[in-house]
């Protein structure tokens, strides 16, 4: 048989085609006017995706040099800053903090939840200078109730910065990065837009760049400020990731095609798709007998599925990729072995989810010997879709 390779794992993420062919043809100096009108058009794109009047800036890097970058142009050595952490990337923001001189506070909830917003609330007192929390913690497929964070941050620390760590939240979850009063929104291109990993992007408000005037800790490839000098005149400090840069217009250019050139428009119906192929695998697992890892704040980006006790994820995500030439994600850290996790950020389709479960039936009925029938997971998700559709 025929077996497609196809991924399904948080990051990199399934490549638009039409972001390949604008790849493969970016043959240009970053340094002409042909580059600057293409850099300014996917900046002008990136506001409308990200959905703010702020400043969107654009790095060659992966997601975590936007994290490193808010971390090292607005801290200080010995600064308060406060961490909200439930996983993998959440103790990244802890690491990258006390890398450059801080101890954060740390406010955590066990990995398959959310922290709680009481100990958040009590957390947040003036003095604290910044705020570091995921929109959705890929490590465990929890959502973060970003929206409550930023209203608690406004009423009890308003000088505060708040830093959102939104590399798999964007294209899966609704943000009012304006209204809710997000100062640093941080997106990575291998993710919900379709491209290969290389360029990482983020909003930057001007309550941060105010942050950024006084703050000490050094930095120099990663310098916003000289970003976004050079971004104003259609350029990047240095010499950019010019074929990604070429791929991601293309993609913004696809999502906007999704709703009739309209990109804020095409950004919620990316969402909307995520949400639903996320709902449809929920149900398809849940009916082949599968536990949620993190049933109670589940995230659209992908969903983490717990696999029974004795069992290792990682004969599932071996199976899925022997038999089916299908790549998901294990665990990460603690979590590798207990759970699987399969995306649905970016270009995935219904019929991806119809695949990827009925593959599901085939390695839990014939491999693991569950007591299913075919078709079950799948039934499930058609439900979940016919549902959906119809509104
Ligand atoms: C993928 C990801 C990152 C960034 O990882 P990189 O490997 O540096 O691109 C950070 N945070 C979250 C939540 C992610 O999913």
């Amino acid at each position: 048989m025929i077996r497609k390779t196809r991924l399904y794992t948080p990051g990199p993420t399934p490549l638009l085609p039409a972001a390949q062919f604008a790849m493969a043809a970016a043959d240009m100096h970053h340094r002409t006017p042909e580059f600057r009108a293409l850099y300014q058009k996917v900046l002008a794109q990136l506001k409308l995706f990200v959905g703010t009047k702020n400043d969107v800036l654009l790095l060659s890097s992966s997601g975590t040099g936007a994290m490193e970058a808010s971390v090292s142009n607005l801290t200080s050595p010995g600064d308060r800053t406060l961490v909200l952490t439930a996983g993998k990337f959440g103790e990244r923001w802890v690491g990258l903090l006390k890398a450059f001189g801080c101890e954060p506070e740390v406010i955590s909830a066990p990995y398959g939840q959310t922290f709680d917003l009481a100990a958040v609330k009590a957390a947040l007192q003036p003095g604290v200078k910044a705020v570091f929390l995921q929109a959705t913690e890929t490590s465990t497929a929890v959502r973060h109730d970003v929206e409550a964070v930023a209203k608690l941050n406004k009423e009890n620390a308003p000088e505060a910065v708040l830093v959102v760590d939104a590399i798999t939240g964007l294209g899966t979850t609704h943000f009012d990065v304006d209204g809710w009063g997000i100062d640093i929104l941080i997106g990575g291109s291998q993710k919900a837009v379709m491209i290969p990993p290389g360029l990482a992007y983020l909003s930057v408000s001007d309550k941060a760049w105010a942050a950024m005037e006084t703050s000490k800790n050094p930095r120099y490839y990663f310098d916003l400020r000289k970003e976004r000098k050079n971004a104003v005149k259609g350029e990047s400090a240095y010499t950019p990731a010019v074929a990604l840069v070429a791929g991601l217009g293309a993609a913004l250019d696809y999502i906007a095609g999704q709703a009739g050139g309209d990109l804020e428009k095409g950004r919620i119906a990316l969402i909307d798709n995520a949400q639903v192929n996320a709902a449809a695998t929920r149900a398809g697992l849940t009916a082949l007998g599968f536990t949620l890892f993190a049933p109670t704040a589940p995230a659209a980006a992908a969903t983490a599925v717990s696999v029974p006790e004795g069992m290792n994820s990682g004969d599932v995500v071996k199976a899925l990729k022997t038999q089916f030439a299908l790549v998901t994600a294990n665990g990460q850290g603690e979590m590798q072995g207990k759970i699987f996790r399969i995306a649905h950020l970016g270009f995935f389709d219904y019929l991806d989810t119809v695949a990827l479960l009925g593959a599901m039936e085939h390695i839990a009925k014939d491999t693991l010997k569950l007591p299913v029938a075919y078709g079950q997971a799948v039934a499930a998700a058609q439900k979940v879709y016919g549902e959906a559709v119809k509104k």
